[in-house]
């Protein structure tokens, strides 16, 4: 007897209105668990790294010369998808029960005898005004607000909205899908008794690099957001005023910036973070993957037999992670290291070795092989035993210039970073389509799989791109194949790296 499987749980998630940051705790969850994620188009596509990389990633919203699949599609995919015994996300734009259709995935689901649960979103239409500084309710000015589509379903004969009972019933109105009959709504709110001395604002793209926002009256609104495209909110009502005194968004430094960032996924968000901090929108594109070496034997030989080392040095917060988990592995633990003064390249390799208890001897002043030479300068080193754990392949400069001192120097592999298997279809059109506006490069490994990843035209499509490279070395990389860094900060930290990113637009606004 063949037993049927049961099937697998939908979830339908609220993406958010397109701030990554605004996706619930709830919906991350639920991205991570996913064995198959049905997305489309207004869903960031940088929540998709919450994703597992082995679940797949189905697209189903509207391409160039494509429509959207079309919602019995759709529905039936949710269905045939958690019958085969999926766990599903289905991540929709904004808030899913809220103009999302998700009403009728819902239905379609109950019918098929698929379990689901509702993870609600944070809707456009709280999110593009709460960025755009208009809060929707004020004391001062209305204790009401409705949310209206500007796009009512075609075929129907009569409308569904009671225009004259909304125009002067209601406080703040928020109209979703309504650029295009923007006429026909101011139209239909003066005609049934509206004000046009009534303040409204047409958000586009709100919570985004490209959030534009004008602002008028029902009265001049038409004419001052001429040429508006979709996707965009109307809202109509005297809390429009609040934004001359609340706007905050687009008053960031780094607002309308989109930055791709091109470290390993793990190590991208703490600059990620502070990027957005500075009010830039982030694009992660992961040109490297961090992977252990072809062999932990070297290490786990040096880690057996530590009393012939005097120095241990680390070079990055990935060997840190690789040490403890090897040392784990051999059931030892951080005291087992209690004879060796420590070296820590930088700063972020310090916080690493201080989160396994270990407070560097030594972090040079300049983050990068030199300094730690210059850094161990006064030690005598003359037949000195000091373990080196490290990429699989970096610079010789560093072991090189110990053993001229004499030390006995032993290098080990802890990692590898290989090139990640990311696609890099999306970054080529929007570099195509200019819609990136700086590249950051944090080594020089990331600068050379950047290369291969977007290839031959990769020059040609970062002309106007302002470039970061984090030091001197990568820059010089990026020189070598044709690419100028406009922006290398003087110390090799993430904090200074974003400083110098914005002390660049400071001086290209003055
Ligand atoms: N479920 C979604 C709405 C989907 S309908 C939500 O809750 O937000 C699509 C419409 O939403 C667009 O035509 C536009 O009116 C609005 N919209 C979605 N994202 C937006 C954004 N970032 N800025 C402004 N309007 C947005």
């Amino acid at each position: 007897m063949t037993q049927e499987r049961s099937p697998g749980t939908v979830y339908l998630i609220g993406a958010g209105p397109g701030d990554p940051g605004l996706l619930t705790l709830k919906g991350m969850r639920c991205l991570e668990e996913a064995d198959v994620v049905i997305y489309d188009a207004l869903a960031n596509s940088r929540l998709l790294s919450h994703v597992r990389p082995e679940a797949e990633r189905i697209y189903v919203g509207k391409t160039a010369g494509r429509h959207t699949l079309p919602q019995e599609e759709i529905n039936r995919l949710l269905v045939e998808q958690a019958k085969a015994g999926r766990t599903v996300a289905r991540l929709k734009g904004g808030d899913p029960f809220v103009f999302g259709r998700g009403g009728e995935e819902a239905e379609a689901l109950v019918a098929a005898g698929v379990p689901f649960e509702v993870v609600p979103g944070v809707t456009s239409a709280i999110a593009a005004p709460a960025y755009a500084g208009i809060p929707l309710t004020h004391r001062d000015f209305t204790s009401t607000v409705a949310f209206v589509t500007g796009h009512e379903d075609p075929t129907k004969a009569d409308s569904d909205i009671a225009w004259d009972k909304i125009a002067t019933g209601i406080g703040t109105l928020v109209f979703f899908m309504g650029v295009g009959r923007l006429p026909e709504i101011v139209g239909q709110l003066t005609r049934h008794g509206r004000s046009p001395e009534t303040p409204a604002a047409v958000v586009r793209w709100g919570t985004r690099a490209e959030q534009e926002v004008v602002t008028g009256t029902l009265g001049d609104l038409v004419e001052k957001s001429r040429g508006m495209k979709p996707p965009a909110l109307i809202v109509v009502g005297e809390v429009v005023r609040l934004r001359e005194t609340l706007r905050w968004f687009e008053d960031k430094p780094l607002f309308g910036k989109r930055i791709l960032v091109t470290r390993a996924r793990e190590q991208a968000s703490a600059l990620a973070r502070r990027l957005e901090a500075a009010g830039a929108e982030v694009v992660e594109f992961p040109t490297i993957r961090i992977v252990p070496p072809e062999s932990f034997a070297p290490l786990d030989a040096a880690l057996g037999r530590l009393g012939e080392f005097r120095w241990l040095i680390l070079t990055s917060a990935n060997g840190v992670r690789f040490l403890w988990e090897r040392l784990a592995e051999a059931g030892k633990d951080t005291r087992s290291l209690s004879g060796l003064r420590v070296c820590a390249i930088g700063p972020a390799t310090a916080a690493a070795l201080e989160s396994h208890g270990i407070l560097a001897d030594v972090v040079p002043a300049e983050f990068k092989a030199e300094g730690l030479v210059e850094a161990l300068a006064a030690e005598d080193l003359a037949g000195v035993g000091v373990l080196i754990a490290r990429a699989a392949e970096a610079r010789e400069v560093l072991p090189d210039e110990l053993r001229r001192r004499g030390a006995r120097v032993e290098v080990v592999p802890a990692y590898r970073t290989l090139q990640s298997d990311e696609d890099a279809g999306a970054i080529r059109s929007m570099l195509r389509e200019r819609s990136v506006h700086v590249v950051t490069f944090a080594s020089s490994s990331t600068v050379r799989n950047f290369l291969e990843m977007v290839g031959p035209e990769t020059v040609e499509l970062l002309r106007g791109v302002v470039v970061a490279s984090i030091g001197p070395i990568t820059a010089k990389t990026a020189a070598e194949a044709g690419i100028v860094s406009q922006v290398v900060p003087d110390r090799y930290t993430i904090p200074a790296f974003v400083e110098a990113l914005l002390e660049y637009y400071r001086g290209q606004r003055a």
